[in-house]
């Protein structure tokens, strides 16, 4: 097959294909965490098919060097460092970094909404 640059509907079905299999995977890992272990191939196959980064909501979910699914509490490990999570898998190992300055943006902002809310409160 001729590599290079595919036509933008196939790596739209790419990116969606990627999508409902990382769901499926969060979806089974209670129950079926082989499954999920699975979907997570599956998709980074996809990626790798097509060019294509993991989608970056999912960062973070999934081990890069043995391809697990990364439950939080289950067969990984959080910590936080300075703006940054080290997720380190249990299944083997890896530790990855990832920055986390979305949710504390996100905390920030809830911050400031409940302090507004607290002066109206208070009045
Ligand atoms: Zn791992």
């Amino acid at each position: 097959m001729r590599r290079g640059r595919r036509p933008r509907w196939m790596i739209k079905i790419a990116l969606e294909r990627m999508e409902i299999l990382l769901q499926r995977a969060e979806e089974e890992f209670a129950l079926h965490p082989e499954r999920s272990h699975r979907y997570v191939e599956m998709a980074r196959k996809i990626a790798t098919k097509y060019n294509l980064k993991m989608p970056s909501s999912w960062r973070g979910r999934f081990c890069r060097n043995c391809n697990k699914f990364l439950k939080p509490g289950s067969n990984c490990q959080l910590r936080l460092k300075d703006s940054m999570v080290n997720i380190k898998c249990m299944e083997c190992g890896e530790i990855m970094r990832k920055p986390y300055m979305k949710e504390k943006k996100a905390k920030r902002r809830s911050k400031i909404e409940s302090r507004t809310f607290q002066e109206g409160t208070d009045a």
